[in-house]
């Protein structure tokens, strides 16, 4: 029996997790469970998987997640451990009764939990893409130092990780990304100022958190997966591009010498990334729907507009330009992400706000998980006051106009 904790259990990639784990019931239990401020949900999910330990964001939500858990007539002495905050996830992701830590929780808030679960050798299966662009050497030196493995969740990586089994790394020329090219593929530049959170809140192929969601629409997220990859797979942004394929049937591609393409396939469904990740190397039957071969069907594939996003040549910049540039392109776009949905800039702003927080931060070399949070904390700083002065130009031309 192999004990899980999942870090964000209460997320979209959390409760995929769940999912996987309740189909495969016989191999894997749960050791521990963390959420941010779902407790409703957290209290079902102990309910259902019985773990050792629980673990909430703050100190102050754990009358409320105990007030739910009795609520629902879970006798006490059946309760796990409850904890709360950083140390609370430090603790279940070093835990010796954990085999292997799923890191899903959304933003920097997940970072130190994965690098110390790297640092006590687990066996991660990693979503929470903050922790390699932000920290990437750092997390990669210590996954090596202590013999962790790092297993990718995102598609995209989880894609790619099947397809350099094709062949030896030296072999290999080329990493291709796939992006599905979001809502606004084909929206003029010209419309980007009108577009709402609610419709760039609107995924064409995959359902998740918002943060994803909205990064999907900018390329962003693209950007983040290039700089994922460059840490998980050894490569030099050089060696990796990116491809729209509307369809996000084919996840990513590898390219070997002899000018050969191995291409993974597979539904839109994450519990089969997830559980390819829990699985590895074995691989399971999964409850995601298979390709139906008899429909005709068209895969296109085309450019990204890098014009249009500048997000994604920004990825491409930040992790070239090394040390703490990709921890400031993260933390910026949060903030800025944060700002459009609470409608304080417009759209084609993320990339300013992005933009000009990278351009003015003062480059630095981070050498530890602290000297991290220091650049992410400072650089959040930074975008909210390009965030503060785009709302009053735009304020002001609001009131020119009336
Ligand atoms: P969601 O927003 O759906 O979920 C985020 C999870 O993190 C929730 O469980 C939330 O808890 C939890 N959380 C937030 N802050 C804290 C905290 N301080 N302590 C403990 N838990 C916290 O995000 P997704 O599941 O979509 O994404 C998670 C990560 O995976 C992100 O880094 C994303 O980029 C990456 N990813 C997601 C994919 C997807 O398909 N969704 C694909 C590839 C990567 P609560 O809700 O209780 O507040």
């Amino acid at each position: 029996m192999t004990s899980v904790t999942v870090l964000g259990s209460t997320g979209s990639i959390g409760t995929n997790t769940l999912d996987v784990i309740r189909q495969n019931s016989r191999r894997f239990r749960v050791f521990a469970l963390a959420a941010g401020r779902n407790t409703e949900l957290l209290a079902r999910q102990i309910i259902e998987f019985r773990p050792s330990v629980a673990v909430v964001s703050a100190p102050e939500l754990l009358p409320i997640l105990a007030e739910t858990l009795a609520s629902l007539q879970l006798p006490s002495p059946e309760w796990p451990e409850l904890r709360a905050g950083p140390r609370g996830l430090v603790e279940i992701s070093t835990a010796p009764e954990s085999d292997v830590v799923v890191s899903a929780i959304v933003g920097v808030g997940g970072l130190e939990a994965t690098y110390e679960a790297a640092r006590a050798g687990k066996k991660i299966g990693l979503a929470n893409k903050e922790s390699l662009v932000s920290a990437g050497r750092l997390v990669m030196d210590a996954v090596r130092a202590h013999s962790a493995e790092l297993l990718p969740i995102d598609s995209e990586h989880n894609g790619a990780h099947q397809c350099f089994r094709a062949g030896a790394r030296a072999e290999v020329t080329k990493l291709v990304l796939t992006a599905s090219g979001g809502p606004f593929r084909n929206t003029p530049r010209s419309a980007f100022s009108e577009i709402t959170p609610a419709q760039a809140l609107q995924h064409p192929t995959w359902k998740m958190g918002n943060r994803i969601t909205i990064d999907s629409a900018t390329l962003m997220n693209k950007g983040f997966e290039v700089i994922e990859a460059c840490w998980l797979f050894d490569l030099a942004p050089s060696e990796i591009e990116v491809v729209v394929h509307p369809q996000s049937s084919v996840h990513a591609m590898v390219e070997y010498n002899d000018g050969s393409v191995i291409a993974q396939v597979s539904a839109t469904d994450m519990r089969m990334p997830i559980q390819y990740a829990l699985t590895w190397p074995d691989r399971l039957q999964a409850p995601v729907p298979k390709i139906d071969w008899t429909q005709a069907r068209q895969w296109t594939f085309e450019p990204p507009d890098t014009e249009r996003f500048p997000l994604l040549r920004l990825a491409y910049e930040a992790q070239e330009a090394g040390g703490s540039a990709t921890c400031v392109l993260n933390a910026a776009d949060e903030v800025a992400v944060a700002a459009f949905l609470d409608a304080k800039i417009d759209f084609p702003s993320i990339a300013s706000v992005v933009s000009d927080t990278l351009a003015n931060f003062p480059h630095r070399h981070p050498t530890s998980i602290s000297d991290i949070l220091s650049v992410d904390a400072e650089s959040r700083e930074f975008a909210r006051q390009f965030v503060a002065k785009r709302e009053s130009s735009s304020n002001q031309k609001h009131s020119l106009k009336a």
